[in-house]
């Protein structure tokens, strides 16, 4: 047995050790392409699905690699976060998306909206509220228009520290989200301390309607739970007809998902602009 405990041992240390290593590598290829800016914004429209007309966009961050090689985010900003990457390739975001926005509302959409992801850590850097501040001013796009995403795990870590300066951001007419909301939290008393506008319902819950009667409930209850509490509502992961039937039979009028379009870039997103008479 401690023969065989040993080689474990060793199986087990040698792909420690190779993850590492992989995990060493990139971080430094993501240095390398935050400070080479290889990076890239996607816009993912956000529909009214009863008019089908884009109401907003949620900006998506793209690592774009040398071999032009398209990286998405669930592979790298967990690694951001724990380098302290994620505040440079934030503020990039934040900059270029609105920078963006500030020509799509010249070009005459004056009403269309934009979302942009925020991560826990970037709430804990004390120059973020000025940054935001920075970027609304020096792009000139009506605050009213920004909308901030974090997830209900944020709202909730930060219960303390961070009311403050969310309130401060509604003072300024930020718009706050959470993001992927109901997933794995039972208490919604935090609801009570924040200055939220909108939630997002997961794209869990949403990608087995209409068959699944567990999902069903979840959903309907999470309508219900905005329209007491005054919030809009945003589904994500909309892929068929039949899920956008069920949400606006409900109430739920506004989606996101690959059945309208996919994340893309802000070229093809002028083209769907400009020329679609709802998706
Ligand atoms: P999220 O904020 O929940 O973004 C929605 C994700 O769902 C996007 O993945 C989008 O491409 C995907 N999605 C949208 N519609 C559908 C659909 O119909 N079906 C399916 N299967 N997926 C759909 P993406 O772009 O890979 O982003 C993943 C996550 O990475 C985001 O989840 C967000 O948490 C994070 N993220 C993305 N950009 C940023 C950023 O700039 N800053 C921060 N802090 N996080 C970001
Ligand atoms: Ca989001
Ligand atoms: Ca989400
Ligand atoms: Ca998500």
């Amino acid at each position: 047995a401690k023969e065989l405990g040993r080689s474990v041992y060793h199986v087990y240390s040698h792909k420690l050790h190779e993850e590492l290593n992989a995990r060493i590598e990139l971080v430094k290829r993501l240095r390398e392409a935050v400070e080479n800016e290889h990076l890239s914004v996607y816009y993912q429209p956000k529909i009214d699905m009863a008019s089908r007309r884009i109401v907003g966009l949620e900006a998506l961050v793209r690592w774009i690699d040398e071999d032009g090689s398209i990286i998405g985010p669930d592979e790298f900003i967990p690694v951001a976060e724990d380098t302290g990457l994620i505040i440079p390739i934030s503020n990039f975001v934040l900059k270029t998306a609105c920078t963006q926005l500030k020509r799509w509302h010249d070009m005459g959409m004056s009403d269309l909206q934009l979302s942009v992801n925020l991560s826990g850590k970037q709430l804990q850097s004390p120059d973020l509220m000025d940054y935001i501040l920075s970027v609304i001013d020096e792009t000139g796009i009506p605050s009213h228009l920004l909308e901030l995403e974090l997830t209900e795990q944020v709202f909730i870590e930060n219960i303390k520290s961070h009311t403050n300066f969310m309130h401060a951001l509604r003072e300024e007419g930020v718009t706050l989200a959470i993001d992927d909301f109901g997933v794995g939290y039972s208490s919604l008393s935090y609801l009570k301390h924040f200055p939220v506008n909108v939630l997002k319902i997961d794209r869990s819950f949403v990608q087995d309607l209409p068959d699944d009667k567990d999902d069903a409930t979840i959903t309907q209850t999470i309508i219900n739970l905005a329209n007491s509490l005054d919030l809009e509502l945003v589904a994500e992961g909309v892929e068929t007809e039949e899920q956008v039937s069920f949400l606006t039979e409900r109430g739920c009028i506004i989606g996101q998902g690959f059945l309208f379009s996919r994340p893309i870039p802000s070229s093809e997103m002028t083209e769907l602009l400009t020329r679609y008479e709802g998706l």
